[in-house]
């Protein structure tokens, strides 16, 4: 079973091609490399001209992020600057602003991390405390913020702060560029069941931004969080196509920035290899969906009836989330919109993997019980079963309790489609008129 794949557009193909072709040289540091895809407008094509895009649909920007990775260069320096700071800088900061944000971003020069969470702000967000006292030109920050993913290599947050406890509850929040690299932002990792530990708490403590810091205007940050989150939840859904090939990592802290970008190359003749190792292999459908197929059929599981039914149901899943991704293109080209359907595609990829995670664990049977979490374990773990898909399979068993809560859970997907897209009433309480700080709070 191969997904069919939208026909791409001629020009674009053509453009991107020929541009790979000129300015792809794997002697380029990471940094340099960035330098060019970012400025020519590749690394984020979907953002307008303006902020260092193209103006590209979503889906044509999938296209670009495919013949990059099909040419076999490094893709763009994807992580939550790219996919969540860079639009909503684009939207809502001045030319000033994207310029300084904005251009490190798409270059892969900063990396970013969401300090939006806090332990009693989660589905609440606009219940957040962490809060932000005006200091002369300066804000004087003092909270917590909790599951801040990738903080550890963030150079900057998307930090959401209370600047007016007197307001209502949505509107004295702000929107700062909180510089990750200072004595008052303190990080502690958190080890996840998956063995990783993707993401930290952030304790700010005196920490201090500059008023130019503040993208959109002083206690009007929801709005401008919300951009942010129709971002997380439209690059995360199905279909939503995210924001390039996440092959290295940006921002000052990893330690890609001067390395040869041509030892990141995804071909031999990519990374400027005189004679290739090994032959080039044919290109084959390397989806979930696909490599579980290929799984029940080498352990005969795929001859039990439920086992191929949901495989068939784990196929349409992924189709039916890149029909709705083309459908939404069509009606923005006509000059509409759907409303929910970012809300959709993330609703969809909780379905997505969840089924992966059962039908994955229903094939690999008792198998599904060993898990790899270090390479070296890995390493054994695929000679002692001889199958080198073991550890995805469990790795995404692991994992999949996470896709349904960030980014707002299942719940408050359905919550925002019933009531943005469907008209239904909000749930009644005195949020929009009470001054935040007398709203009661969890204990
Ligand atoms: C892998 C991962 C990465 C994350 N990365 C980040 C990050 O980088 N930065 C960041 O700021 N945050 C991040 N988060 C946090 C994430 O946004 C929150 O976990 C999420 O918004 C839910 O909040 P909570 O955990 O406080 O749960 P709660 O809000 O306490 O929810 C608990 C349960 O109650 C339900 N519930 C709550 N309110 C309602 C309601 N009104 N109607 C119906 N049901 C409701 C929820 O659906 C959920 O089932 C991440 C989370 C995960 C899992």
């Amino acid at each position: 079973m191969t997904t069919t794949e939208a026909p791409p557009s001629t020009d674009l193909v053509e453009e991107i091609r020929t541009w790979l072709e000129e300015s792809w040289d794997p002697d380029l540091t990471v940094a340099e490399w960035w330098e060019r895809l970012g400025v020519a407008g590749w690394s984020a094509p979907t953002l307008p001209e303006n902020a260092y895009g193209r103006g590209l649909s979503r889906s044509d920007s999938v296209i670009v992020s495919r013949e990059i990775g099909a040419f076999g260069a490094v893709g763009a320096p994807a992580g939550l600057g790219l996919l969540l700071a860079a639009p909503t800088i684009a939207t809502h900061g001045t030319q000033e602003q994207i310029d300084t944000y904005v251009r490190d971003i798409v270059t892969g020069q900063q990396a970013w991390c969401q300090l939006f969470s806090e332990p009693g702000a989660g589905s609440d967000l606009a219940g957040l405390t962490c809060k932000a006292i005006e200091d002369g030109d300066e804000w004087i920050i003092n909270g917590q913020k909790v599951w801040t993913s990738l903080g550890n290599t963030a150079d900057l947050g998307m930090l959401l702060a209370r600047t007016d406890p007197d307001d209502p509850k949505h509107t004295g929040i702000t929107w700062f560029a909180c510089d990750m690299h200072q004595p008052g932002v303190e990080l502690r990792p958190l080890r996840e069941m998956t063995g990783h530990a993707m993401f930290n708490e952030v304790f700010l403590d005196d920490a201090r931004v500059p008023s130019s810091a503040i993208i959109g205007e002083k206690n009007k940050g929801w709005t401008v969080a919300n951009t942010t989150l129709a971002n997380e939840r439209a690059g995360l859904g199905a279909g939503g196509g995210g924001g390039g090939l996440a092959m290295v990592t940006p921002g000052t802290i990893a330690g890609s920035l001067d390395k040869r970008v041509g030892d990141f190359a995804r071909t031999p003749k990519a990374a400027g290899e005189a004679k290739p190792k090994k032959k080039d292999k044919k290109k084959s459908d390397q989806s979930t969906a696909a490599i579980l197929i290929g799984y029940a059929k080498g352990n005969g599981t795929s001859t039990d009836p439920t086992i191929r039914q949901d495989l068939v149901r784990l196929h349409i899943l992924g189709e039916l989330g890149r029909f709705n991704g083309e459908r939404l293109k069509a009606t923005r080209a006509a000059g509409g919109d759907i409303p929910g359907m970012a809300n959709i595609s993330k609703l969809s990829m909780s379905n997505i993997v969840r089924l992966q995670r059962d039908l994955g664990l229903r094939i690999a049977g008792p198998q599904g019980m060993l898990h790899a979490y270090t390479p070296e374990q890995k390493a054994s773990l695929d000679k002692a079963t001889g199958n080198p898909f073991l550890a995805m399979i469990t790795g995404t068993a692991l994992y999949a309790q996470a896709p349904p809560i960030y980014g707002g859970t299942d719940q408050i997907q359905r919550n925002i489609i019933g009531e943005r897209a469907l008209g239904l009433p909000k749930e009644p309480g005195p949020d929009s008129s009470t001054p935040f700080s007398q709203l009661p709070k969890n204990a």
